[in-house]
């Protein structure tokens, strides 16, 4: 059985060969910190994590390394430490805002079920190795200093014939048309229209670093070097998978191929780029305007965290998904039935016909429907499978009672109903047991009558 994934720079899907398969290496990036994470960030967590998931599978536990950095040098983190911590200096409030919210974030994407990865770098713990791809960048003539910043030319790579990769090939862009489609009122140290900026001079109390390429003023990094010092650093200058967004394919992703490839003359960064396709609500563009902004902190206090990532799940990760409150439900539904009878038993080997689509560039939705299809047939294959994919965390009891915790049913007062139910039964009325049952088919309780007697639930 082999993997395969989708590329988007040769734009189909190929045989996954990992460079080493003693050393599978893959980096994603990760948040920027300066405020709650939404449910559209936590998409390429659950994302990468199932995929993090299958290659351990694969190629064992102490083979895959996984990067996802914490971008914790960016101006919404400065305004952000403005507003928040007016009477601290910036730094020490740029430190409060980077710390609370990566803290949040931790939290967040853990009761998501995403395994910690193996190294979660920050940029500003990296300015070193950006100093250094942009020296090289300079040396080779790929960047020029202007008033202080460092920019990178992207007609200074493709002015290079052989051995590097085009400017534009990930993101399927022409240079010629975006040079002659860029603003007119590009900033005056720019030579090119598209050159970007790989270093720029601080403002007076923001964060700075004593400057590479021979600048006098202290100055701090662009971001697209950011991830291509921390992949450096953790990953080489050759590995196997990269992923984000979809929206970061231009420029980001693009940028980060022509830094890394350049500094290093390489044809390729990553061998392959994944990206997942972008998450509405209600379909609806998320966004803060139109009051249909949810953080993923939010929907946790409503729903457990594996709910989420069910529901996420549920789309193919290339598809964009629309997030509704009715695709919620379902997911909560389902995972009670896959709680009540796998939760508990002895788990099997992940069967074969929950990875084949895996396997298939990810193929979840496929996936799940298996499993719905184990339920009936194999619920030992069906406890493996799930916990292979990151469910399962929790006893089928302390499911049970998380779930009646957030109803606000009070167990023992339905027990008590429960029993003088039984009593009404004993002796014969029925106009009581009834009664009873209304009671607590009102207060949200289904029950369940069987020959070891009646258990109860809180119904969705
Ligand atoms: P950011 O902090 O905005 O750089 O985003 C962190 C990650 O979340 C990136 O991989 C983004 O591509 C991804 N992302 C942001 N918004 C969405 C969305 N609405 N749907 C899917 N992915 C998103
Ligand atoms: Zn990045």
């Amino acid at each position: 059985m082999e993997l395969r994934l989708y590329d988007t720079l040769s734009r189909e899907k190929r045989t996954f060969v990992p460079l080493d398969a003693k050393d599978v290496r893959m980096y994603v990036c990760g948040p920027t910190v300066y405020d709650f994470a939404h449910i559209g960030n936590a998409r390429p967590v659950i994302v990468f994590d199932v995929l993090f998931r299958l290659l351990r599978h694969l190629y064992g536990e102490a083979h895959v390394k996984y990067v996802r950095n914490i971008t914790d040098v960016d101006d919404k983190i400065n305004d952000r430490a403005a507003r928040d911590f007016p009477g601290l200096p910036l730094n020490a409030a740029i430190r409060k805002v980077t710390e609370q919210t990566g803290k949040q974030f931790h939290a967040d994407v853990d009761a998501l079920g995403a395994l910690r990865p193996s190294v979660e770098p920050r940029a500003t713990e990296h300015i070193g190795e950006m100093r250094e791809i942009i020296e090289r960048l300079v040396a080779g003539g790929f960047a020029y200093v202007a008033e202080d910043h460092v920019l990178f030319s992207p007609q200074a790579m493709n002015a290079v014939d052989s051995g590097l990769p085009r400017y534009g090939a990930l993101s399927n862009r022409s240079l010629d048309e975006m040079v002659a489609g860029a603003r007119v009122d590009v900033a005056p140290y720019k030579k090119g229209n598209t050159d970007f900026v790989l270093w720029k001079p601080s403002k007076p109390g923001e964060p700075s670093w004593p400057s590479p390429a021979g600048v006098a003023a202290q100055g701090r990094p662009g971001w697209h070097v950011e991830c291509s010092a921390m992949a450096w650093k953790h990953l080489g200058e050759h590995f196997d998978i990269h992923g984000g967004g979809i929206d970061l394919v231009f420029p980001h992703h693009e940028n980060e191929v022509a830094q890394t490839c350049c500094a290093f003359h390489r044809e390729r960064m990553a061998n392959y780029w994944m990206h997942n396709g972008f998450l509405q609500v209600e379909s609806e563009k998320m966004s803060k305007s139109l009051g249909n902004f949810v953080t993923i902190h939010e929907l946790l206090a409503e729903w457990p965290g594996e709910v989420l990532r069910l529901n996420m799940l549920k789309t193919h990760y290339r598809s964009p998904i629309d997030w509704t409150t009715k695709s919620l439900e379902e997911s909560a539904r389902t995972l009670d039935d896959w709680y009540r009878v796998a939760a508990d038993v002895v788990p099997g080997k992940p069967a074969p016909s929950v990875i084949e689509p895996l396997l298939d560039d990810l193929n979840t939705p496929l996936a799940i429907a298996a499993l719905h299809g184990l339920r009936g047939s194999d619920v030992g294959a069906l406890a493996g499978s799930l916990r292979l994919l990151g469910f399962l965390s929790e006893s089928a009891a302390q499911w049970e009672g998380r779930k009646q915790q957030a109803s606000g049913v009070d167990a023992k007062e339905v027990e008590r109903l429960i029993s003088e139910r039984t009593a009404a039964r004993a002796r014969k009325d029925f106009a009581e047991s009834d009664r009873i049952r209304d009671l607590l088919a009102a207060m949200g309780v289904a029950i369940k009558d069987s020959k070891e007697g009646t258990t109860w639930e809180v119904a969705r």
